[in-house]
């Protein structure tokens, strides 16, 4: 039996929208490349492979969170991605998300009515 390819990097679906958010974070500071994302997140503790990391790339660009051209940098061209109006829209709600979990998980408060109402009803 072959071992599917997240086991070696651990909880990768756990993580991935955690990634995204990185990506998107990033990408809506500055124009970044695949390379510098994969050192950006290997220093946050996600090891991740250009095999995982460009079809990522690609989806969210497929989504409209991300635009990407190619740059020329001496004899190589790489692609940029930056994040789009659309990303940046949905990286400021993820942000309110994120500090809503990040309430739960380090301070133990319960959710906001808000977020409450839009999951439940
Ligand atoms: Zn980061």
């Amino acid at each position: 039996m072959e071992k599917p390819a997240h086991q070696a990097v651990g909880h990768q679906q756990l993580y991935s929208g955690l990634i995204r958010l990185h990506v998107l974070h990033h990408a809506a500071a500055k124009p970044v490349y695949g390379l510098w994302l994969i050192e950006e997140l290997r220093g946050h503790g996600y090891k991740l492979s250009a095999g995982t990391l460009y079809p990522l790339l690609h989806g969210m660009e497929k989504r409209g969170y991300l635009r990407s051209v190619e740059e020329r940098s001496g004899r190589w061209t790489r692609r940029v991605y930056r994040a789009t109006p659309k990303g940046r829209e949905a990286l400021s709600e993820a942000r309110e998300r994120v500090r809503e979990l990040f309430g739960e998980l380090f301070e133990g408060r319960r959710g906001s009515k808000k977020v409450k109402a839009d999951s439940f009803r």
